[in-house]
C-alpha cells in the first residue's frame, strides 16, 4: 500500500470495514441490528470520506463497494466447478413415499431422517469464495455452463462480500425478489408503460440479468443458501450441519427448514405451509425433501439430472375458472391505458376476484383474450389475479375481441404509442383529468403528502368542478368551495378535510418528492435523494453527476429526475408549491412522540420490514435495542414473536401489537407511550 498514507489512517479503515461488515451481518443475516442505522451510515460515511482522500485504501469487499460499473462485455460464460443439478419434482403424497421407498431399498436400512425445506421461488445461484472474499457469482445456465453475474450479485446487501472465516468454498442457493418488492416493481413499470414481470422469479432473473449494476441495487433482492459444494471438506455430516455453517460463515438460510423424524411428518410439513405460505414476504412453490446425512446422500449419488436423496414436493398451483364479462380502460398517472378485465366474482387463494388486469394489447392478443371466454385465473407470486389462458375449446362463437380504444375513455382525447417500441397505449392529451385524478392521487397517498379523507370521488369532482388543475391548488380550496360541491359533505368532513390539508404542509421533503411523480422515484429512492440534497432547490439545481452521487441512481434515473426538474411546466408548479409546503428534509426528527424511548421489535410485521420499522421509530426520536432489558420502554410483537416477548412479560414491560403501535404513533389512540 501506498507509504504516504498515515498508518492510523490504514487502522482506522480496517476497523471500519470490520465493524461495518459485521453489522450488516447482523442486520441482513441475523436480523438482529445492535447499533442504529443512523451509527450504520455515520461509520459508512467515514470509510467513503478516507476512500476518496486515500483511493489505494479501498478493497473489493469494502462495504462501499457494492455498487459498480457497468459490465463492458455482458456476461460472461462460467463453467461450474461441480455440476448444478435440478430436482425432481412431484405434486402427490404418492410420489412422496415411492421416494422414500427408493431411498430405503437403495440405501438398505430403516434410518434414514430427512430435511424439509421450503423451495423459494427464485432462480438458483453459485457463489465462490476464495480465502474470504466473494470472486464469482453465477447462475445455473444449463447446470454445466452459467452466467458471470458477480457485480450484480455484489450488489444484494445480505449476501456478505467477506466471510466470518478465510475459506475457499463454493456455495448455492436461490436468489430471489421479495413479493412487496415485486408488487412496486410492477406498479411502477405499469405506470411507465413498461411489460409487466408475470411472477417474482421472473422479476428477479430479468433483475440479475440487468448490464447495470445501479439498477439492480435499487430493486432489493435477496438470498438464502442451502447447499455447499464438497461439504465433507468442512467436517459437515448432515445437512442440518450444513444449514447452521452456511449461517455461521455469514450468509442467510431460509429460516423454516425442519428435521423430521418420522416419515410421515413430511407430509404435515408440506400441508402445513401450503396453507401458511401467505404470511412470508418472498415466493414459495413447494417443500424440497432432503435425505439429512451427507453420507447417504454420497451413497445414493445422482441421477442424469437430478440426485437420488431429494424430491421436491410442489404445491398444488391454486387456480379458479370464471368468465371475462367485459373489458373496462383506467387511464394512469402518465396517460398508460391499461385494459382491465371485469369477471365474474370467483373466490382465489383466500379473496373474492372481480378483475384482472390484461396488462397491455399484445398480452391480449397473444393470450387470445376475449370478451365473454371462460377464463382460468390464478395469482401471480400469489398476490395478483393474472388470466393464464382462456378457455377456447368452450367458445360459444359469441365472444367478442377486444379492440384497442381509438380514443382516451376519459377525455376522448387521441391515444398513440409514447414513445418507439413501447407496448403500452397512451392517453396524449397532456391535460387529460385522468392522469391528473392520478398524480393528485398519489400526491395525497399515504407514502407521500397524506391527505385522508380526499378520496376518488371527491377528486374526480374537484377536477370536474375545476377547482383543482394541479397540486398547488389543493392548498387554495376553501370551505365555502367545498360546500358548493354538491357532493353532500357536511361541515365536519369540510373541517377535518381542510386540517388534513393543513397539516400536510408540514411533511418533509422525501414525501413530497413521492407525491411528485417523478419517474422511476419511489419512497425508499425519494428518501435517499432527500437526504442527500437536503431541500428541493438543491436537487432541483443538481446536475447528472450530482445526481449519480446517490446510491441507486444510474444513468437513465439521473436523466429522468434531471428532465424532470428541467420541465417548465413542473418548475411553474413547483413555485407555487413552494409557497404553502415545506421542501426540506428535516435532519432531525421532527416529531419527537418517541423521544428517549428504547424500544424493541420481536416476531415478523405485516406493514413493515425490520428496517423499516427501525427507521420509522429513529425518525420519532426513539431508539432501536435488540435485546429486552430493564430500560426497554416498549416491546412491539409481531408474527411468530421470539423469546423477547416472555422476557418483556416477566420483566412487566409495556407490550404492543403492530396495530397498537401504529395507531399510538398516529395519535388515534390515547394510549401515549409514557
Ligand atoms: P425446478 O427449477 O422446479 O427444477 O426446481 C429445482 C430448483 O429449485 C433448484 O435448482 C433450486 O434453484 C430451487 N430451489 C429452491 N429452494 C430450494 C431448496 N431449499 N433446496 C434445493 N433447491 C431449491
Ligand atoms: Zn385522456
Amino acid at each position: 500500500m501506498d507509504g504516504k498514507i498515515p498508518p492510523e489512517v490504514i487502522e482506522r479503515a480496517k476497523k471500519l470495514r470490520e465493524e461495518l461488515n459485521y453489522h450488516s451481518y447482523r442486520y441482513y443475516v441475523l436480523n438482529d441490528p445492535i447499533i442504529t442505522d443512523r451509527e450504520y451510515d455515520n461509520m459508512l460515511k467515514e470509510l467513503s470520506a478516507l476512500e476518496k482522500k486515500y483511493p489505494e485504501l479501498i478493497t473489493p469487499d469494502s462495504p462501499t463497494q457494492r455498487v459498480g460499473e457497468k459490465p463492458a462485455e455482458g456476461f460472461k460464460e462460467v463453467r461450474h466447478s461441480a455440476r448444478l443439478y435440478s430436482l425432481d419434482n412431484t405434486y402427490s403424497e404418492e410420489e412422496v413415499l415411492e421416494f422414500h421407498n427408493r431411498v430405503k431399498r437403495l440405501l438398505g436400512t430403516d434410518d434414514i431422517k430427512y430435511i424439509c425445506e421450503l423451495k423459494i421461488d427464485g432462480l438458483s445461484i453459485t457463489l465462490r469464495y476464495e480465502s474470504g472474499t466473494l470472486v464469482l457469482a453465477a447462475t445455473r445456465g444449463d447446470g454445466a455452463v452459467g452466467e458471470d453475474v458477480t457485480a450484480n450479485v455484489r450488489t444484494i446487501k445480505s449476501i456478505p462480500l467477506k466471510l466470518r472465516r478465510p475459506l475457499d468454498i463454493e456455495i448455492r442457493g436461490e436468489v430471489f425478489l421479495p413479493k412487496s418488492e415485486f408488487k412496486n416493481l410492477n406498479d411502477e413499470r405499469s405506470e411507465e408503460g413498461l411489460p409487466l414481470f408475470a411472477n417474482p422469479r421472473n422479476a428477479a432473473a430479468g433483475t440479475l440479468r440487468q448490464l447495470d449494476p445501479q439498477e439492480v441495487a435499487k430493486r432489493n433482492l435477496d438470498a438464502f443458501f442451502y447447499q455447499i459444494v464438497d461439504p465433507r471438506r468442512y467436517k459437515l455430516e448432515t445437512q442440518w450441519d450444513v444449514l447452521a455453517f452456511i449461517r455461521e460463515i455469514g450468509l442467510k438460510t431460509e429460516p423454516h427448514a425442519k428435521l423430521v423424524e418420522k416419515t410421515e411428518m413430511v407430509i404435515d410439513y408440506w400441508e402445513y405451509w401450503q396453507k401458511e405460505k401467505h404470511v412470508l414476504d418472498y415466493a414459495v412453490d413447494g417443500t424440497v425433501i432432503k435425505v439429512n446425512s451427507i453420507h447417504q446422500q454420497e451413497e445414493l449419488g445422482y441421477t442424469a439430472k437430478s440426485p437420488r436423496w431429494a424430491i421436491a414436493f410442489k404445491f398444488p398451483a391454486e387456480q379458479a375458472r370464471t368468465k371475462l364479462t367485459q373489458v373496462s380502460f383506467q387511464v394512469g398517472r402518465t396517460g398508460v391505458i391499461t385494459p382491465v378485465a371485469e369477471l365474474d366474482p370467483v373466490e382465489l387463494s383466500g379473496t373474492v376476484v372481480r378483475r384482472a388486469t390484461l396488462h397491455n394489447f399484445d398480452y391480449i392478443l397473444e393470450k387470445d383474450i376475449r370478451i365473454g371466454d371462460l377464463v382460468i385465473l390464478e395469482k401471480a407470486g400469489e398476490i395478483i389475479p393474472q388470466i393464464v389462458k382462456p378457455l377456447s375449446e368452450v367458445r360459444t362463437g359469441n365472444e367478442k375481441l377486444i379492440e384497442p380504444p381509438e380514443r382516451c375513455p376519459v377525455c376522448q382525447g387521441p391515444v398513440g404509442k409514447g414513445k418507439e417500441g413501447e407496448v403500452a397505449l397512451r392517453c396524449l392529451n397532456p391535460a387529460c383529468p385522468a392522469k391528473l385524478e392520478r398524480r393528485i392521487m398519489l400526491f395525497v397517498s399515504r407514502d407521500a403528502m397524506d391527505i385522508r379523507g380526499l378520496g376518488g370521488k371527491l377528486v374526480k369532482r374537484l377536477i370536474s368542478t375545476g377547482l383543482v388543475g394541479n397540486f398547488s391548488d389543493l392548498y387554495k380550496l376553501t370551505p365555502f368551495e367545498l360546500a358548493q360541491l354538491g357532493t353532500g359533505i357536511g361541515d365536519k368532513i369540510i373541517a377535518n378535510l381542510l386540517r388534513e390539508i393543513d397539516n400536510s404542509k408540514d411533511k418533509p421533503l422525501s414525501k413530497l418528492l413521492v407525491g411528485l411523480g417523478i419517474p422511476g422515484v419511489g419512497k425508499k429512492l425519494a428518501l435517499d435523494l432527500a437526504k442527500h440534497f437536503e431541500t428541493l432547490e438543491s436537487l432541483e439545481k443538481a446536475k447528472i453527476e450530482d445526481l449519480l452521487e446517490v446510491q441507486g441512481v444510474g444513468n437513465e434515473l439521473a436523466e429522468n429526475i434531471y428532465n424532470f426538474f428541467h420541465n417548465e411546466e413542473v418548475l411553474k408548479e413547483l413555485d407555487e408549491l413552494k409557497k404553502f409546503v415545506n421542501t426540506k428534509e428535516p435532519l432531525k426528527k421532527r416529531e419527537g412522540i418517541l423521544e428517549g424511548k428504547k424500544i424493541v421489535v420481536t416476531g415478523t410485521l405485516k406493514n413493515y420490514t425490520r428496517k423499516e420499522i427501525h427507521d420509522l421509530i429513529i425518525a420519532l426520536g426513539g431508539e432501536v435495542s435488540s435485546n429486552v432489558s430493564a430500560r426497554t420502554d416498549l416491546v412491539i410483537v409481531g408474527e411468530n414473536p421470539g423469546s423477547k416477548l416472555e422476557k418483556a412479560k416477566k420483566k412487566g414491560i409495556k407490550i404492543m401489537s403492530e396495530e397498537e403501535f401504529l395507531s399510538t404513533i398516529k395519535g388515534e389512540n390515547s394510549d401515549d407511550l409514557s
